[in-house]
């Protein structure tokens, strides 16, 4: 058997220009032009590459994209301040909070901060927990928003299915299965303490990696003809890996999302999504 790939390049390029559309629709109508402001605190090479992926998606579909750089000394009340001014900020639709933050740096009590109706990335406890209780929430995490969408375009089925999540991340893994258990998904949670992974996920009809350990999960942890959702990304020998090892996955599972090109590209066109309904409820378009 070889996997039909899931590739999410095409999808995007189509989400990007229906978005585009409506944006350039919506800026008619309103003096305020979306805008999308990241917080980075400190420099790292990761998040400046990160950010540059951000600004050119903005630009493709017409978001105004405003980098707010801190020192990497910062306090917290520095970063607090900074954020509440964003907060504050009519002009400012969505806010984003880079990571990694700096040790001094108390994520949670940041974020607690976070104004959920900005909160594009999902990361706000109002928006993570009316995602869990079902709740229309603001905004579904961007990574796990474009992987269930990748699986709904190709026809997979949920209900009744047997998924596990590989990761338990409040921005992947943790949505992810929610968003599984909210499509009728039998779930189970993987983790770093999950005893003989390869047997959990064996048992997959829909099998989802999120570690960020490239080429872990190998063909013999694969239920044949399940469907895998790969969302790891890492940097390793000079190419982008994915946490599944492409080949030998590929031969036993019935659908796959190849890395690069399949959960990656989705991820910035669903934050842009999340951004038009921040926008939309800003300005009551
Ligand atoms: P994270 O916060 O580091 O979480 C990793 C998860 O993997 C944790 O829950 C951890 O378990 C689990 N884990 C670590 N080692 C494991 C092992 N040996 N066996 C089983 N589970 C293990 O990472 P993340 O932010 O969710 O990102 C995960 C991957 O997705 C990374 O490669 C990241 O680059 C990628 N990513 C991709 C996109 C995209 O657009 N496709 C977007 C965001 C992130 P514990 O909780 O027990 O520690």
């Amino acid at each position: 058997m070889s996997a039909h790939l899931l590739t999410g390049r095409e999808r995007a390029k189509q989400l990007q220009a229906e978005l585009k559309e409506t944006f350039a629709q919506l800026a008619g109508e309103s003096s305020a032009p979306p805008t999308l402001a990241a917080l980075q605190v400190g420099i790292d090479a990761a998040a400046a590459g990160y950010v540059r992926a951000i600004k050119r998606a903005c630009l493709r579909v017409g978001i105004a994209f405003r980098p707010v750089e801190l020192k990497n000394d910062s306090s917290q009340g520095d970063v607090q301040a900074a954020l509440g001014a964003l907060n504050d900020d009519g002009t400012v639709h969505g806010i984003m909070v880079l990571a990694p933050l700096p040790d001094q740096i108390d994520e949670s009590l940041l974020l607690d901060g976070l104004n959920p109706a900005k909160d594009v990335d999902g990361v706000h406890p109002l928006n993570a927990g009316r995602l869990a209780a079902q709740r229309r929430p603001y905004f579904v995490p961007a990574t796990p928003a474009g992987g269930i969408r990748l699986l709904e375009d190709a026809g997979v089925a949920f209900k009744g299915k047997k998924a596990v999540v590989i990761g338990r991340s409040d921005i992947v893994g943790k949505p992810m299965a929610l968003l599984l258990l909210h499509r009728h998904c039998t779930v189970t949670i993987a983790h770093s303490r999950t005893q003989d992974l390869p047997a959990v996920a064996r048992e997959a009809d829909i099998l989802c990696v999120a570690v960020g350990r490239p080429e872990m999960v190998t063909g013999d942890w694969i239920k044949p003809g399940a469907v895998v959702v790969d969302f790891g990304m890492t940097y390793s020998d000079g190419a982008l890996k994915g946490d599944c090892e492409q080949e030998s996955v590929a031969a036993v599972a019935g659908m796959l999302t190849p890395v690069p090109g399949g959960t990656g590209p989705m991820t910035n066109v669903l934050l842009m999504r999340n951004l038009l309904d921040a926008y939309r409820r800003s300005v009551g378009a």
